[in-house]
């Protein structure tokens, strides 16, 4: 590409940077990542960093093109739906989509990353360890950095620098020193801790293998994804603070008997229930919108650096790797001409960013709480029979976020619309055969044109 500057600068090897540093190198760039941590595959992760990650349609879409995905499917676990457990140990099964082909997937956090860290080195991107980046200068994209081994800063010329150094980005904070930087945080009263199912003594699953569990329970939620090992990474949502909280959990014996009366049959599962919960730290959970998500043509951030987002409808790394791939289709039609692509990526990427922060915020009612409500379920059982006689142009929620591509703002407005029609069908009965079709007919006519026609 003509007038192609020849290095482009990441910040952060964490899941965005080296995807990005592979779509740059494998069109010809210089891509040089600099990562504060060591090199995950040579120093063992550090405790309650091993969550697994749902990877869905626009994240299996960017892997695909930087031709990862084939090679990745032995690393994850496909789940059909949601597996429910009551307090009393009930198993209700809730499909995600219609059919075998809509599934998501569980890939360790860790495996993915240290995968695409060697697949971009594979590439011919170079990736420099221990390197923190302390600083930038917006107007020429020079970066300096700290070697956190010896101490010594440096400072690197830089004609392109991208931040892909996640919520608490270096780069959004020099942004932040600018004038009119639009800037908003928001955090959750609820943290999260990393717990494990270990597999069973063959190697073997002891929960079903292709499924996401989730015990509801109103308040606050444990849920558990499948590894390829036969364990599960589990994750238990709680309020900070208040009755049944991280705060009333002080001593090994409030953890058993709050999981006795809440959680017995996973209990039952998690002989080092005590030592994970109080070895892992707790997490906390925020959603960032800002604004610019770049200067001078010369820098840029994109994934959790400019748009974090809380993890309840799983697509913060699917909605980042969107992003790479996105900025790629931009320099591919347009070539290096980075002021234009930045603003035209912004205004392509910031309203669907904002979409799904809202829709995920949204998500952990339905997952906490919802799912466990009979007249919830009686809503999707409609949805589904909906989606089965109309399946151009009446699409769940759930599934244009996650089986399709279609932007999120659009995943937004027509789910607002779905879900008005769901009330005007489902609030006059409680059994599907007693649907008013043609009442359905009309209002699906009215006002949803065929999903292909709009994204
Ligand atoms: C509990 C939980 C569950 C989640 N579940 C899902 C899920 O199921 N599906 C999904 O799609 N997403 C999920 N997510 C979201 C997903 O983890 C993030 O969206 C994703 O990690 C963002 O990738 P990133 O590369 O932008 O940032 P990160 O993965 O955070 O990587 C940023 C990297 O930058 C480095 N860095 C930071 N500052 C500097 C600096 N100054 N200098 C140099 N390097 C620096 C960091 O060390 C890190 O390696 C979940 C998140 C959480 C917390």
């Amino acid at each position: 590409m003509k007038g192609q500057p020849e290095t482009i600068r990441l910040i952060g090897a964490g899941l965005n940077g080296p995807l990005l540093a592979i779509l740059l190198a494998r069109r010809g760039f210089r891509a040089e990542v600099y990562e504060r941590r060591p090199d995950m595959r040579r120093i063992p992760m550090s405790a309650g960093r091993s969550i697994n990650l749902a990877l869905s349609t626009r994240g299996i879409h960017a892997l695909t093109e930087a031709g990862l995905w084939s090679a990745m499917r032995e690393m994850v676990t496909p789940m059909r739906g949601r597996m429910i457990h009551s307090v009393t140990g009930e198993l209700t099964f809730q499909p995600y989509g219609k059919d075998a082909t809509e599934v998501i997937y569980s890939i360790s956090r860790a495996g993915l990353n240290m995968a695409l860290i060697s697949a971009a080195e594979a590439q011919g991107a170079r990736l420099h360890f221990q390197q923190r980046c302390i600083g930038i200068d917006l107007k020429t994209g020079a970066v300096r950095l700290r070697d956190e081994h010896t101490g010594k800063e440096t400072s690197v010329e830089s004609d392109v620098t991208i931040g892909c150094d996640g919520s608490a980005s270096a780069l959004r904070a020099e942004m932040l020193k600018q004038n009119r930087f639009n800037f908003s945080q928001q955090y959750l009263d609820y943290g999260y801790k990393e717990l494990t199912i270990p597999a069973g003594p063959e190697g073997e699953h002891l929960l079903e293998r292709n499924a996401l569990h989730i015990w509801p329970r109103g308040n606050y939620m444990l849920i558990a994804l499948p590894n390829t090992d036969g364990s599960f990474a589990c994750i238990l949502f709680l309020p900070f603070e208040g009755t049944d909280s991280f705060a009333t959990l002080a001593a090994g014996s409030d953890v058993l008997e709050f999981f006795q009366s809440r959680f017995p049959d996973a209990l039952a599962l998690m002989p080092q229930l005590v030592e994970n919960y109080f070895v892992n730290p707790t997490g906390a959970m925020v959603t960032i919108k800002c604004s610019p998500w770049h200067a001078e043509g010369k820098v840029l951030m994109l994934g959790d650096a400019a748009h974090a987002i809380v993890p309840f409808f799983g697509q913060g790394i699917n909605c980042g790797f969107e992003d790479c791939t996105c900025l790629l289709e931009l320099l591919d039609r347009d070539g290096a001409d980075w002021s234009r692509i930045f603003q035209e990526f912004e205004s392509a990427r910031r309203i669907n960013t904002d979409a799904i922060a809202d829709m995920a915020v949204e998500n952990f009612v339905e997952m906490r709480d919802r799912v466990g409500d009979p007249k919830f379920l009686f809503r999707k059982k409609v949805e589904l029979a909906l989606a089965a006689k109309y399946p151009q142009s009446f699409v769940p929620k759930y599934a244009m976020v996650t089986f399709h591509r279609v932007p999120y703002s659009i995943a937004l407005a027509r789910g607002t619309i779905q879900e008005r029609m769901l009330s005007e069908l489902c609030d006059p009965i409680d059994r599907v055969e007693d649907l008013d079709w043609d009442l359905a007919d009309r209002l699906i006519r009215r006002d949803l044109t065929p999903l292909e026609l709009v994204s």
